[in-house]
């Protein structure tokens, strides 16, 4: 065992505080990574406040990690010492389901090792519970590290590793294109990354969002409307116009005032993930055979693929960088969306 410069909380409403922790020797096909960025994503916030139910703590977060390979064991070939990689929200999975044999690893049949609160044997990890990426180093296995294109700053790319793809493989699954009505709901994090991703694949992009304080933003970012939830006549304008709503807010919503903005044969896809049920009434699917689907970032390959796909396109997140003493106020910044657009946590403060 190694140990690593960490932040964690111990507990739902705690504070973050420096700690160390251990990280396992490198197994033949394991790979040590130099963290240098990691992003603070939504989800981060949900799990450190046990908004999900079953966090373990101390409970160190961070599932947008950039850093540098430091290390690698025995029977790593695709990895050198100095490469600039990449690290999401799967550390592991089971390899042997339909699913992983596709190259599917987040449908993985047996569920998939999530960078942290996922379950471990103790010998990976003491405690038997993973720690993510606000920490100075990782160990993770050479399948689940991806490369950062060098023309991709790692500051703005950490952000990539979750937000990006899990805007990138809806896009794609559903064909988000020319000609295609796509909408935004909430720009975030995931938002504003999902608006220029998806005016890179050459969709009409239109971005709902609860007033127009972002507009400008969102329109240098690639959308061609803006429009505010808030005011009613949103709803009414924009009924039955789209092909495709992707849905990254992290709160409730009254969900059948979007599906109405579905034309026949779209499809509402929900990205966010608060803790409540969603309501929907039967006639907003059944006129118009309108869909309501959902997604979970991406596969490691996909996850490459929209690596690439960004540095061809000059893609990379908007960020705010801060010192790791600054994740509470930026935990509370991030849920009163006041954050343009990803805080990204310089690992050298760790
Ligand atoms: P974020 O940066 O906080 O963005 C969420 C956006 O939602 C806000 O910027 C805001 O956009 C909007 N919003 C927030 N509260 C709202 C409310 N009460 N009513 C209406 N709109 C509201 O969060 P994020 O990191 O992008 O994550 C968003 C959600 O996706 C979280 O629930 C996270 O857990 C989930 N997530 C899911 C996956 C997946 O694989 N499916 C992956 C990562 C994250 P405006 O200011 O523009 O209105
Ligand atoms: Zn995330």
């Amino acid at each position: 065992m190694s140990t690593a410069a960490a932040y964690a909380v111990t507990s739902p409403d705690g504070r973050f505080e420096k700690t160390t922790i251990q990280r396992r020797d490198l197994l033949p096909h394991d790979v040590l990574i130099d963290v240098r960025y990691a992003g603070i994503c939504h989800s981060d916030i949900h799990t450190a406040r046990n908004e999900w139910h079953g966090t373990r703590y101390p409970c160190v977060p961070g599932h947008e990690i950039a850093g540098i390979v430091a290390a690698v064991g025995s029977a790593v070939t695709r990895f050198q010492v100095g490469d600039r990689v990449g690290v999401g929200v799967m550390v592991d999975s089971c390899g042997r389901c339909e699913f992983c044999l596709a190259g599917e690893e987040q449908f993985c049949a047996n569920g998939n090792t999530m960078t942290y609160n996922g379950t471990v044997p103790e010998e990976l990890q003491a405690g038997g519970y993973t720690l993510g990426g606000y920490s100075s180093q990782v160990v993770v296995t050479e399948h689940f590290v991806v490369s950062i294109p060098d023309s991709l700053g790692l500051d703005v790319a950490a952000p990539l590793l979750c937000a990006g793809i899990t805007l990138y493989s809806p896009l794609r699954h559903w064909n988000a294109g020319p000609g295609k009505q796509v909408a935004v709901v909430g720009m975030g994090g995931l938002g504003h990354v999902g608006v220029k991703i998806a005016a890179a694949m050459g969709a009409e992009v239109t971005v709902l969002s609860q007033s127009l304080s972002k507009q400008e933003d969102g329109l240098r970012f690639g959308a061609q409307h803006y429009y505010a939830t808030s005011d009613r006549k949103t709803f009414r304008e924009l009924r039955n116009r789209f092909d495709l709503i992707v849905n990254t807010v992290s709160a409730d919503l009254p969900i059948n005032n979007y599906m109405r903005l579905l034309k026949t044969d779209g499809t509402l896809v929900i990205l966010g993930l608060p803790d409540g049920d969603l309501s929907v009434a039967p006639f907003t699917l059944t006129n118009y055979r309108r869909s309501l689907s959902g997604s979970t970032i991406g596969s490691i390959a996909e996850t490459q693929e929209m690596l690439n796909f960004c540095a061809e396109h000059n893609i990379g997140a908007e960020i705010e960088t801060i010192s790791a003493d600054r994740i509470d106020e930026a935990y509370e910044r991030v849920v009163a969306s006041d954050v343009r657009y990803r805080f990204v946590i310089d690992a050298g403060s760790f």
